[in-house]
């Protein structure tokens, strides 16, 4: 009896966490700029859906280790996170005003990261290159 109770309680918690994380997912899904885990939360709260900005870091912090999601850093030193259309490796052109992302490919970085690595006897080599910038529509703004 007490055994089938924990069952219930564990399964319940459960139900709950893909609730929460399909909530988060389906708020990442929904834009297409990168965004803080306080940004997304306080969406999930205007659109109505509860979940707590600690579950809301720790799913984001999950999905990004399963590589589901990209992160970059601000300047200000913020983690942002967002669902990108592709996943196979890629950059990012992000706007720092508004956030507006653009997935943007890097042949010549591509080229240059094996070449040094290459130099160097560097192996299983991996890079992160982000361009912040104002998009053009912040630009124009005065
Ligand atoms: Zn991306
Ligand atoms: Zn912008
Ligand atoms: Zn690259």
């Amino acid at each position: 009896m007490g055994n089938r109770r924990g069952v219930g309680r564990i399964a319940v918690s459960e139900l709950r966490n893909t609730r929460q994380r399909t909530a988060v997912m389906d708020a990442l899904n929904a834009s297409n700029r990168f965004q803080s885990a306080q940004e997304l939360h306080a969406s999930l709260a205007d659109a109505g859906t509860r979940v707590g900005l600690t579950t809301v870091y720790r799913t984001l912090g999950a999905l990004a280790v399963a590589g589901d999601i990209d992160t970059v850093v601000s300047a200000d030193g913020q983690v942002l996170y967002r669902r990108c259309d592709v996943e196979r490796h890629h950059h990012h052109l992000v706007c720092r005003v508004c956030r507006r992302t653009v997935e943007v490919d890097g042949p010549a970085v591509e080229a240059w990261a094996d070449q040094v690595a290459d130099e160097h006897g560097f192996v299983d080599v991996s890079h992160t290159v982000e361009v912040f910038g104002r998009c053009r529509s912040c630009a124009a703004k005065p």
